[in-house]
């Protein structure tokens, strides 16, 4: 998602460097160019011209800055901008004070709700809120088993109209056929059971329709829901802001969930949606599975379609990940060329639960620029490095010395690779080792040895 407009911007905006002064032609060569990018992402015409008409006032002043050169200048006008359309500050979910905390979701079938109704599940669980899902789709006919399942995988329970039930609520049946009734039965069970959240998911609808938006505003009136959120598939394009527009009118909404950001369409919906309808947008997801989802930081967001890259999201995954004692470990025995290969598989175990190493390398300064080895980065290949270490034994992992010829044979064959795989895996191995420990030598970094071999 965003690519091309990102190439587009980069590129632009990397013209003016080296000019000491700005004229008022360069200036309006800029905008064009940007506005260009824009129209192509698909961003709405109205908000188009507001961003360019802010930058070109911003621009004029230019010349003034002492710190900064009149190029640099424009690039910060556009970050600033960017962060402005997106929604300036990081929006949070805004907790009742007395919960449960009531979320309802809206928007089109096929948008993501039920998706995203086990990734907020999930999210909420991580910051330590115990959460019910209440399943108010009764319109698609296996919206409430799929509801169940995510919130299986979720490990967060399912409150739902059907008979064999989960719950004492399910038992009763609460309304079955009634999405109202469901609601208003699941925000009572949550209270009986001490749940500090309820997410509800509803019905969508293929296009908009009359009678599911009066569904969706029946309910909202029988549940006073302290957010109700919009979820918006991000690859339909300029569609996006007429159906934000028609939500807006049927039902309201407090916030946007931008889905499928994982795609390649271009765009534009996640530009215009908060300057359209006014509502901040607070989640993003990118992909099927429930980790595919965060919190939505408008600067992060600007920063990566600038190409300035999201070294912050960055950094917050690999804390999720890493455990600090075990990396400080890892990084005294990188100084001290002890690292084994038992400590070389759990640090890339650890780095490979943050997601694809594309998607991760895609977060860097500049990765645009290195778009194509990026998308030549196979997975099978670290597949198969995970695969030879596994085929060592314990003691050839923290001791990979002993690994002979007749040893290196045993490890291709258990683990479907040639011997020439298995020698360049411990070759490398060796010089990465001597490379890293010399270096955290010259970085002073702890258990850092003097004397290299
Ligand atoms: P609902 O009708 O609004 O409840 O939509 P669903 O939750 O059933 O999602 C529709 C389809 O989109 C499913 O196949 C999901 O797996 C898929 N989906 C949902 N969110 C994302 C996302 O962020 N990225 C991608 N690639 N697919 C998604």
């Amino acid at each position: 998602m965003f690519e091309s407009l990102s190439d587009r911007l980069t590129a632009t905006l990397k013209d003016l460097r080296g000019k000491g002064r700005l004229s008022p032609a360069d200036v309006d060569a800029t905008c064009r160019e940007i506005r260009l990018a824009l129209l192509e992402a698909d961003v709405a015409l109205p908000v188009v011209r507001t961003f360019i008409a802010r930058i070109k006032e911003r621009a004029k002043g230019a010349e003034v800055s002492a710190a900064l050169n009149p190029a640099q200048q424009v690039v910060k006008v556009v970050n600033e901008e960017l962060v402005g359309i997106l929604g300036g500050e990081t929006r949070r979910i805004q907790f009742a004070k007395t919960p449960p905390t009531v979320i309802m979701l809206a928007g089109l079938q096929g948008a993501g709700k039920t998706t995203l109704a086990g990734k907020l599940a999930q999210w909420l669980r991580g910051q330590g809120h115990t959460p019910l899902l209440v399943a108010c789709d009764l319109q698609r006919p296996n919206a409430v088993t799929q509801l169940k399942v995510v919130g299986e995988r979720a490990g967060v329970p399912v409150f739902a109209p059907h008979p064999g039930a989960t719950t004492a609520g399910e038992a009763e049946g609460a309304g079955v056929g009634d999405p109202v009734a469901v609601a208003r039965a699941g925000i009572e069970e949550a209270k009986a059971r001490q749940h500090d959240v309820v997410v509800v998911d509803t019905a969508g609808r293929l296009g908009v329709d009359e009678a599911l938006m009066q569904q969706a505003a029946d309910i909202r009136d029988a549940i006073s829901p302290d957010e109700v959120l919009f979820v918006l598939d991000a690859m339909i394009g300029q569609d996006a802001v007429a159906t934000a527009d028609a939500f807006r009118a049927g039902v309201g909404f407090t916030g946007v969930v931008l889905t499928k950001l994982d795609g390649d369409a271009r765009g534009g919906a996640a530009l215009s949606v908060r300057e359209v309808t006014g509502q901040p947008i607070l989640f993003a997801s990118t992909g099927e599975k429930l980790d595919d989802f965060d919190v939505f930081h408008p600067e992060r967001m600007a920063s990566r379609i600038l190409g300035m890259g999201d070294v912050l999201t960055l950094i917050e995954q690999a804390e999720q990940v890493f455990d600090a004692k075990q990396a400080e470990e890892a990084a005294t025995k990188i100084g001290s060329g002890e690292l084994t290969l038992e400590d070389f598989l759990e640090q890339m175990m650890a780095i490979r639960k943050m997601g694809p190493i594309a998607n991760l390398l895609g977060m860097l300064p500049g990765a645009g620029q290195m778009k194509d080895a990026i998308g030549q980065i196979d997975e099978k290949q670290l597949d198969r490095v995970q695969a030879i270490i596994r085929g060592m034994t314990p003691a050839e992992r923290a001791n990979p010395k002993i690994i002979n010829a007749s040893r290196r044979l045993r490890i291709a064959n258990g683990s479907g690779v040639k011997v020439s795989d298995v020698n360049q895996l411990v070759d490398r191995f060796f010089e990465a080792r001597k490379m890293m420990s010399s270096m955290a030598g010259r970085m002073g970094l702890p258990g850092a040895r003097k004397n290299q071999r």
